[in-house]
């Protein structure tokens, strides 16, 4: 397809979809006409509701059996430890439940879970969450750490810190201290985390099924205003992780530009850091040649998540080690 072709093109299917035209631009030259018909299509779907049953405050069978009697069966998402999903469709909206509101579970994306899964906090560790509300990833770290050792969810913007207290209050969060302030400035809090999530602020171009405003409401100039900021966020990120440390950095954006050149720049600053694999079938590689522009082959061992092939909203995520000092 010649430059005018795709040109006139992506204009037809913006107007049918009701896109900005650089957006289906950029999808027909990473994707080909098929897949942007495919992906175009999911995103007029509406993504199944998931939560995550917080065994902080329930056990599982107890909230699986208090939910079937209020008529929403729960089916477990095969590779999450605590993620269900669950059709609500026909009653409220699944924050309305009591069950909801004494933090028996947190109403979560699949691919959010999938995050703090693959990070793998432990036992005692020490755990930064440097983009942290609403706190859907602090309360699983605590979850998972089973309230101990210390997460520290730092979160920049004081509107969100309301959310981000009250559901670790809901969600029975013991172990995290909330930290207002800038993550591009940790170092200042001279502590040396054993892992590390960037859970970054994006353009949020993956989350179209579940927002239709999105493609409408971000230029290109947007996705590079996130992207400088994604790239300040992680390399201070990388400063302060113990060596041996690992750190898991995800999106919800789509854009290579925010994702995968994000992680090649930082692995070409980094030569301490190295991609490790994401044990899952779930998802699909990390691109290595998006606009043909050849990145770090190990970004393979990322992963994408993609409306019309995982039925999820987009997402993104690498993780990562650091050496032995
Ligand atoms: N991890 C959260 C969760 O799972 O609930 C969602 C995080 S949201 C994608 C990104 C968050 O980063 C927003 O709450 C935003 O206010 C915050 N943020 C933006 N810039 C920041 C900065 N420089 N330092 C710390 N937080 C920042």
């Amino acid at each position: 397809m010649s430059r005018k072709e795709l040109r006139d093109r992506a204009k037809v299917l913006a107007k049918e979809h009701g896109y900005l035209q650089y957006m289906i631009e950029r999808y027909l030259v990473l994707w080909g006409e098929q897949e942007t018909l495919q992906f175009l299509e999911a995103c007029e779907k509406p993504v199944k509701t998931s939560i995550r049953i917080n065994t902080l405050k329930a056990d599982q069978e107890v909230v699986i059996e208090r939910m079937r009697r209020k008529k929403i069966i729960l089916d477990r998402v095969p590779w999450l430890e605590s993620g269900f999903y669950g059709d609500f469709a026909d009653t409220s909206t699944p924050g309305a439940f009591l069950e909801h509101m004494l933090g028996f579970y947190y109403v979560q994306g699949v691919p959010s879970m999938t995050t703090v899964q693959v990070l793998d906090p432990q036992l005692e560790e020490t755990v930064f969450d440097l983009a942290a509300a609403p706190g859907g990833k602090t309360t699983h770290i605590a979850q998972q750490m089973q309230n101990t050792g210390r997460v520290i969810a730092i979160e920049q913007d004081r509107q969100r810190l309301n959310s981000l207290e009250s559901n670790i209050l809901r969600c029975g969060v013991t172990n995290a201290i909330v930290y207002r302030g800038d993550a591009k400035k940790i170092q200042a809090l001279n502590i040396q985390p054993d892992k590390i999530l960037l859970d970054a602020p994006c353009s949020g171009e993956g989350l179209i099924p579940l927002d239709p405003t999105r493609k409408t409401s971000k230029t290109m100039a947007d996705v590079h205003y996130c992207a400088t900021r994604e790239n300040e966020m992680l390399n201070a990120a990388i400063s302060v992780l113990a060596p041996e440390g690992t750190i898991v950095y995800s999106t919800c954006s789509i854009a290579p530009e925010e994702n995968e050149y994000i992680v090649d720049d930082i692995l070409k600053r980094h030569p301490e850091l190295k991609i490790v694999p994401i044990p899952l079938e779930f998802g699909s590689p990390g691109y290595t040649e998006p606009f043909g522009v050849h990145l770090n082959e190990s970004l393979r061992l990322a992963r994408r998540f993609l409306p019309h092939q995982d039925g999820t909203e987009g997402f993104f995520i690498c993780k990562m080690k650091k050496e032995a000092a």
